[in-house]
């Protein structure tokens, strides 16, 4: 029951997180580059997915990935130079480490979503990497657009312990162990908090990425005492599937009310806070529809709970429109 693809699945990540995290301690700001949409991208992004597409092709060779990244960016030629900082964090191959190898290796991310695929965000959360905050390297295993398999790990959670990696498949709950150590693995549940008093609601650090003034007026008619707490990247659905959150909510910003979310945004949480006991649905109810491409085409925004207090923060959204 995907044992093989959780163990290599941990493996890797585990790999990624230490690597990702020395990067992070190291950057410079020429290690920062910017994408067609303008959005920012690091040495970090190229070398972790290069690291685990590598590791997953090796093991999986019959299974595609579909990763967030591809070499065009750096095969410009006044990117030339990250490619020895890229190969310098990928020394534990023993492999060329040229230029061709690191575009090899990012571009076995290029596969279409089809059937049964990895899908790869190697930072998510890139804003809270340049932060020095929360980002995680999230990895699911899409099948018949059910995700079966998920994998978070989450280097800064808590910070300076090198991190936590929450997993779970289908079916068989969610789980979560040091990164150091995971074979200390163990259970992880949503919460049973339906007071709002004691709830913690939980939303986007960056204020382009969701309403944030919608949503403040969402847990104050919640009458959630607390006010909402920022962070970056899916730290968020391993902070509700653990119970430390109640409630995740992301409504479209009004400048881009079109936005639909990216697979590898949402796969993996998504399953780690529903085996946690939890629910997810997009801000109409409807479950994510993970078979409608690389995108979420036929859900608008995302709500994460503990599941007991769904239904109520899905009315009190609707209510307010
Ligand atoms: P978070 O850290 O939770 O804000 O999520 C980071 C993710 O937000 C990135 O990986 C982007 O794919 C995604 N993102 C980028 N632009 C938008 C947008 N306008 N609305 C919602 N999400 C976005
Ligand atoms: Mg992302």
């Amino acid at each position: 029951m995907l044992l093989k693809e959780k163990e290599n699945g941990l493996h890797a990540i585990a790999m990624a997180m230490a690597m990702a995290s020395a990067i992070q301690k190291e950057m410079t700001s020429g290690d920062t580059l910017t994408k067609s949409d303008r959005s920012p991208v690091t040495i970090a992004d190229f070398a972790v997915q290069a690291l685990v597409c590598n590791i997953l092709h090796t093991n999986f060779p019959g299974i595609p990935i579909v990763g967030e990244e591809d070499s065009h960016v750096i095969s410009k030629p006044e990117n030339r130079d990250v490619f020895a900082k890229i190969a310098h964090y990928l020394q534990q191959f023993d492999a060329p480490l040229n230029k061709k190898w690191i575009c090899d290796c990012v571009d076995l991310g290029g596969a279409e979503p089809d059937g049964t695929f990895w899908t790869l965000d190697p930072i998510d959360g890139t804003k809270g990497f340049l932060r020095g905050e929360q980002f995680v390297i999230a990895l699911a295993l899409i099948s018949a657009g059910r995700v079966r398999l998920g994998i978070l790990g989450c280097p800064n959670l808590p910070p300076d312990t090198g991190g936590t990696l929450f997993w779970a498949i289908q079916g068989r709950g969610s789980w979560q162990a040091p990164a150091a150590a995971v074979s200390q693995a163990r259970p992880v549940w949503a919460s049973r908090r339906t007071n709002p008093r004691q709830m913690k609601f939980v939303e986007s650090y960056e204020s382009s990425h969701s309403d944030k003034d919608t949503q403040l007026e969402i847990s104050r008619r919640l009458q959630i005492a607390n006010p909402p707490e920022q962070m970056d990247s899916q730290v968020k659905y391993g902070i509700v599937a653990s119970g430390i959150a109640d409630i995740y909510l992301r409504i479209p910003h009004p400048a881009t009310p079109d936005y639909r979310e990216k697979i590898w945004d949402h796969a993996a949480g998504s399953l780690i806070v529903e085996e946690a006991g939890g629910r997810v649905s997009d801000i109409d109810g409807k479950p994510l529809d993970f078979s409608t491409g690389k995108t979420l085409h036929r859900n608008r925004g995302i709500l994460a709970t503990n599941g007991l207090v769904h239904q109520r923060v899905l009315q009190v959204i609707q209510r307010g429109r």
